[in-house]
């Protein structure tokens, strides 16, 4: 079954043709109207009620064409300004917060996910080791007359995950007006500090697309993670994240359940965060997901989770024909570059479909044990596509 995705346009998105997800929405429909103003932020391929995918030749939708709700969520961003600082909760809270608000998390479900930048992404991900932030607090002194003498007096002594809380704590509650004037004497008088970070395009961006947001001091405790194509992040329940830039695909366990507090106009529910996250410092390097390969052309990204996982299919232009091993559960592939024949039994039968950038296609549980690629006359380029599907690598 070819696909068409949902596109969001939330205003973090690239505008017009600049973005991934315009360029993949209009080549997989060509009555896709492109506004060259417009955001385009996200597109969504699954089953989840807030953007279910469509069948194009019935014009079903795809939970109604497989009587079935699929485990994961699988999307391609593209983001031009940050998103919010946020985490998600476990499966244990994401019902607990349901059940008490339904109105801020209409979604019981947790929600793991996984980024596959597509071109330079940059992210925050977890906290930097106690040691870096201590460094950083000491060197921006406008942050630590914000924290206050005792609790960075008490981060020194002890250098615990209990002191690194209360810091960001109180950072994170402080008064709006101390916290555009602490950004304010940062911006102005600590160019040559940022620099030698290497923080000082980053902070200068995203303080210009948030001006006075208390998220922006974030860059002092979350590892900011710099990803080229094809590398990915994971990112746990509880793991404080903000993608800030780039492109990617990225997929998750069926759920919108997020707790925000920084860089976003959306509700903000700091307690909630701040009693969530993780707060174990890590290196930037340990936030890098490796995926493994399961031949010359496939790498499988399998996070500790059972809802999802990726498998990346990139296939030379010299190879005629290629059968790629997969197991029966229902799977939707997006092809990004080239194009192929892709033959697969469905349930009426064997199936013929060219895919090419832009084509999103469920792979039925029918097609197991295999589905092939072939080369047609029209085949030349190298070819690329991301399959998600529920994650089997894990159980074997
Ligand atoms: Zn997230």
């Amino acid at each position: 079954m070819e696909l068409t995705g949902w596109v969001k346009n939330y205003e973090w998105g690239k505008t017009g043709i600049s973005s991934a997800v315009a360029q993949l929405a209009m080549a997989n429909d060509p009555d896709f109207i492109l506004n060259d103003n417009e955001s385009y932020a996200e597109m969504w391929m699954g089953t989840h009620f807030c953007g279910v995918s469509i069948v194009k030749e019935t014009g079903e939708t795809l939970d109604r064409a497989i009587k079935l709700q699929l485990p994961y969520l699988f999307k391609v961003l593209s983001v031009k300004k940050a998103l919010s600082i946020q985490v998600h909760p476990n499966k244990c809270e994401a019902e607990r917060l349901h059940k008490e608000r339904p109105t801020i998390y209409k979604d019981d479900n947790h929600k793991p996910e996984m980024c596959i930048a597509l071109t330079p992404f940059l992210a925050l991900v977890g906290f930097q080791p106690i040691d870096d932030i201590i460094d950083n607090i000491d060197e921006f002194q406008p942050l630590s007359k914000l924290i206050g003498k005792e609790l960075v007096h008490q981060l020194h002594q002890k250098r615990d995950s209990e002191c690194l809380k209360n810091c960001y704590e109180i950072l994170m509650k402080s008064d709006e007006t101390k916290i555009a004037a602490c950004l304010k004497e940062i911006a102005t008088n600590y160019k040559k500090e940022l620099e030698s970070n290497e923080l000082l395009s980053v902070f200068t961006k995203i303080n210009e697309d948030f001006p006075g947001d208390v998220g922006v001091l974030s860059l002092f405790f979350l590892n900011l993670v710099r990803m080229q194509p094809g590398q990915a992040i994971f990112l746990g329940a509880n793991e404080i994240h903000a993608y800030l830039d780039g492109e990617c695909v990225e997929c998750m366990a069926c759920s919108d359940n997020v707790i925000r507090a920084g860089l976003t106009p959306k509700y903000k529910d700091v307690e909630q965060l701040i009693a969530s996250v993780i707060y174990d410092g890590k290196p930037a390097r340990c936030k890098l997901f490796i995926p493994y390969r399961i031949d010359d052309f496939v790498q499988v990204f399998a996070p500790p989770v059972n809802d999802f996982a990726v498998m990346h299919v990139a296939i030379r232009h010299t190879v005629d024909k290629y059968k790629l091993e997969i197991k029966a559960y229902g799977s939707i592939m997006l092809t990004l570059t080239g194009v192929r024949i892709v033959k697969l039994n469905t349930k009426d039968g064997p199936k013929e479909i060219t895919v090419s950038r832009g084509s999103i296609v469920y792979i039925p549980v029918e097609a197991a044990p295999e589905i092939e690629f072939l080369h047609g006359e029209d085949c030349g380029d190298d070819f690329s596509a991301y399959i998600a599907t529920y994650n089997y690598f894990r159980l074997a």
